[in-house]
């Protein structure tokens, strides 16, 4: 028996920032070891919100391979790749709209959500409704055994594996019903204390210099009760305490909660001693992200082949498909 598959994919709609890196794709470099993993920078869906003005994309997703080969990701050990590169995926995508109702597309929670947020944008299309389908077309290729998702993705797995239940049951065929592996990193806060997130523009992106991690974390909002510097502080409300907790020793966070209820700590020395943190944690990243910079044939050299391999394994699988249903 070979190892199981594992398949994930990230969007290049921006840089990939600290809430990406923490909550996602530490991960997969911890995976990447048990699994035959696909890791796919799905540039397909990230065209579902920025067709109108595609003109970053190029340069987002060759910045999102190069984060992702400087977090860890290891071309020796997984398959990496741009979506579009690999045809089928847009293929396959077309046969499983064919088996999807409606109904189920437009009751994914986030579609409704996601229109709202992303008020300038026309996301009324066919396209974006699809979204969902792209993913189940993403994992079926592959015929993934595991994806490991954060808990706010677990409709879209869920509708992934029904639309396969479907195809399966139509076509008699027993493609695998692709298990969650559930992230467990809680929601890294952005800048202004929602969500980090691309879509909010409070994101400390990776590839940050530290002066401007630095810079970034200065502008971060804290307990909105502490006015003055001797006000005592509720640090349990302090997005800047929280990112202590995660980077920081036991002793110092200790240390910083007592400081900063006695109102001994003033917020920018906090904040400072926070982004020394997190400069520090990026050492690594940005010494391996300088080399991949330096060497972009390294870098091309890596998604030919994760495209060639991710390639081989989708054609199979089309093959079979277009054989049950009768092409
Ligand atoms: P964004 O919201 O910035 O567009 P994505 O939706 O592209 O991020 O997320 C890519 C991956 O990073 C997902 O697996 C998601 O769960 C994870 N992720 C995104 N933001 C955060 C965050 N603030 N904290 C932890 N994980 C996050």
């Amino acid at each position: 028996m070979g190892k199981k598959r594992l398949v994930s994919g990230i969007q290049p709609t921006g840089r990939m920032h600290l809430g990406n890196y923490l909550g996602a794709i530490q991960n997969w470099v911890s995976l990447q070891d048990d699994y035959e993993s696909f890791f796919m920078i799905v540039d397909l869906h990230a065209l579902t919100s920025v067709y109108e003005d595609p003109s970053q994309l190029r340069k987002s997703k060759r910045e999102l391979a190069i984060d992702l080969l400087a977090s860890g990701v290891d071309p020796e050990k997984a398959c990496l790749f741009y979506q579009s590169e690999v045809v089928e995926h847009a293929e396959l995508h077309l046969y499983l709209s064919m088996v999807t109702p409606l109904s189920w597309l437009e009751r994914v929670p986030t579609y409704k959500g996601k229109i709202a947020e992303l008020k300038e944008k026309d996301l009324h299309t066919y396209g974006f409704l699809g979204y969902p389908v792209l993913q189940a077309a993403d994992i079926l290729l592959y015929q993934g055994d595991v994806v490991p998702v954060g808990k706010d993705q677990l409709p879209h797995l869920e509708l992934a594996r029904q639309i396969v239940r479907r195809f399966n049951h139509l076509y008699k065929t027993d493609f695998p019903e692709a298990d969650e592996s559930l992230t467990h990193f809680p929601l890294l806060p952005g800048l202004d204390g929602r969500k980090m997130s691309k879509s909010y523009k409070n994101t400390i992106p990776l590839s940050s210099t530290p002066e401007e991690i630095t810079a970034l974390v200065l502008k971060m909002t804290t307990d909105p009760q502490r006015v003055r510097r001797n006000d005592p502080g509720n640090p349990e409300v302090c997005s800047v305490f929280s990112y202590h907790k995660l980077f920081n020793t036991e002793y110092s966070l200790k240390k910083i909660d007592a400081q900063c209820r006695a109102g001994s700590i003033g917020c920018v020395d906090c904040k400072q001693q926070c982004a020394a943190l997190i400069v520090d944690k990026l050492a690594t990243f940005r010494e391996k992200r300088a080399y991949f910079e330096a060497n972009p044939d390294i870098v091309d050299a890596v998604l030919d082949r994760g495209a060639k391999r991710a390639s081989e394994v989708a054609k199979d699988t089309m093959k079979c498909v277009k054989k049950v249903i009768g092409l």
